[in-house]
């Protein structure tokens, strides 16, 4: 079993909803979630008549490899975005994988730890509540150094 660090994002539709229904099919098919991270909203820039993203970051225990949970996760992400691809456009739900164990992997279809996990305070805010001691194998930081240490200063606000 290994420890992974997921990060959903949404900006478009019923966000909330997006975000639990990806959850319960997380939970289903790629293991038990063993934390969870409250839902920050990070705003628009520019156009203001934009929804801005939610976010969250979970913890999950699998037992399946890096390439299958991507695959998993992908196949979750679609099958979302299908529900109401037609009124709402592609972009309903976006799952990353932030941390795999203390693992670095690169694959062409796959870079552990996110590549951009350290330069995005919407990563890190929600992260640093559920993996705040974690360090990132590769930086040698942990959760909460690499957010004191990040310059992003991005409008990123707890959500309800
Ligand atoms: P995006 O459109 O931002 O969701 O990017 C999706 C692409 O990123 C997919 O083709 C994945 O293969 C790739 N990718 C690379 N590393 C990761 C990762 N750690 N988590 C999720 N997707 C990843």
């Amino acid at each position: 079993m290994e420890k992974v660090f997921l990060l959903l994002g949404t900006n478009l539709g019923d966000r909330a909803a997006n975000l639990s229904s990806a959850r319960n099919l997380i939970a289903f098919r790629t293991g038990q979630i063993m934390a969870t991270s409250a839902i920050y909203e990070t705003a628009p820039w520019g156009k203001i008549d934009q929804p801005g993203f939610l976010n969250q970051c979970i913890e999950i225990l699998t037992m399946h490899a890096p390439e299958e949970l991507l695959r998993i996760l992908q196949k979750i992400e679609k099958e979302i975005g299908r529900e109401t691809t037609e009124k709402w456009g592609p972009r309903l739900i976006d799952i990353d994988i932030l941390f795999y164990g203390d693992r670095s992997i690169t694959l062409e279809q796959l870079t552990i730890p996110h590549p951009y996990l350290h330069q995005r305070r919407f990563t890190l805010l929600p992260l640093a509540e559920i993996a705040t001691n974690i360090k990132h194998p590769v930086l040698n930081k942990t959760v909460k150094q690499l957010l004191k240490a990040c310059d992003d200063n991005s409008d990123v606000q707890r959500y309800n």
